[in-house]
C-alpha cells in the first residue's frame, strides 16, 4: 500500500471526506491546508486574519503563508505515511514541496485525482454549508482551480505519479476505488 499521497481534484470532489478515511484505515497522517487554515482563522491568529478575507473571496492564499504551513508539519512527522489534501494547488507550491520531500527523504508515492462534473460540485459544495460555499464564491472557487491548480494534472502525470479515480457514487464506493489502486 502507498502511504506518502498527494489528493487532487476540484472543490467539492470530496478529497477531505476521503482523506480522512484513508488515514484512518492506514494509520496516516491527513494534512490539510484548507483545515490548517480554517483552524488559523477560527483562533484569530495572525496568520489565520491574513489568510480568511481571501479564503472567504474564494481566492487562494498565498504561497509562502501555505508553505510555512506546510514545513512546519511535514518536519514535525515522526515516520508515519502521510496525506497532503489540498496542497499543491499551484505548480510553484509543487516545485516547492520537492527540495523539502527530498530533504526528508520521502519522496511522493502516487498523486489520486478525484474526478467529478461541475454540476455534482456545485450541488455538494452548496450543501455543506462552509463561510466560502455560496453560489459566486463556489464558481470563482472553481475558475482558480481551472486556472491554477489544474495544471498540477499534467504536472505529476509526466512525472509517472497520477492516478484518476472517478469520484461519483457513495463515500464507501470511492474509497474503496481509491484502497484499490493504492494497493
Ligand atoms: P479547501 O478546504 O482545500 O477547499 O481550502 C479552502 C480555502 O483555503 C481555499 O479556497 C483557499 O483559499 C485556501 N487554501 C487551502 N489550501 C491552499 C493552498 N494549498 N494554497 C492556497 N490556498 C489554499
Amino acid at each position: 500500500m502507498k502511504t506518502r499521497l498527494l489528493f487532487l481534484g476540484p472543490p467539492g470532489a470530496g478529497k477531505g471526506t476521503q482523506a480522512a478515511r484513508i488515514c484512518d484505515s492506514n494509520g496516516m497522517k491527513h494534512l490539510s491546508t484548507g483545515d490548517l487554515l480554517r483552524t488559523e482563522v477560527a483562533a484569530k491568529s495572525e496568520l489565520g486574519q491574513e489568510a480568511e478575507a481571501v479564503m472567504n473571496r474564494g481566492e487562494l492564499v498565498s504561497d509562502k503563508l501555505v508553505l510555512a504551513i506546510v514545513e512546519s508539519q511535514m518536519k514535525a512527522l515522526s515516520g508515519e505515511g502521510w496525506l497532503l489534501d489540498g496542497f499543491p494547488r499551484t505548480v510553484p507550491q509543487a516545485e516547492a514541496l520537492e527540495p523539502l520531500l527530498n530533504e526528508l527523504k520521502q519522496p511522493i508515492e502516487a498523486v489520486v485525482l478525484l474526478e467529478l462534473d461541475d454540476a455534482v460540485l456545485i450541488t455538494r459544495m452548496l450543501s455543506r454549508g462552509r463561510a466560502d460555499d455560496n453560489e459566486d464564491v463556489i464558481r470563482n472557487r472553481l475558475e482558480v482551480y481551472r486556472d491554477k491548480t489544474a495544471p498540477l494534472i499534467s504536472y505529476y502525470q509526466n512525472k509517472g505519479l497520477l492516478i484518476s479515480v472517478p469520484a461519483q457514487g457513495s463515500v464507501e464506493e470511492i474509497t474503496g476505488r481509491i484502497t484499490k489502486v493504492l494497493g
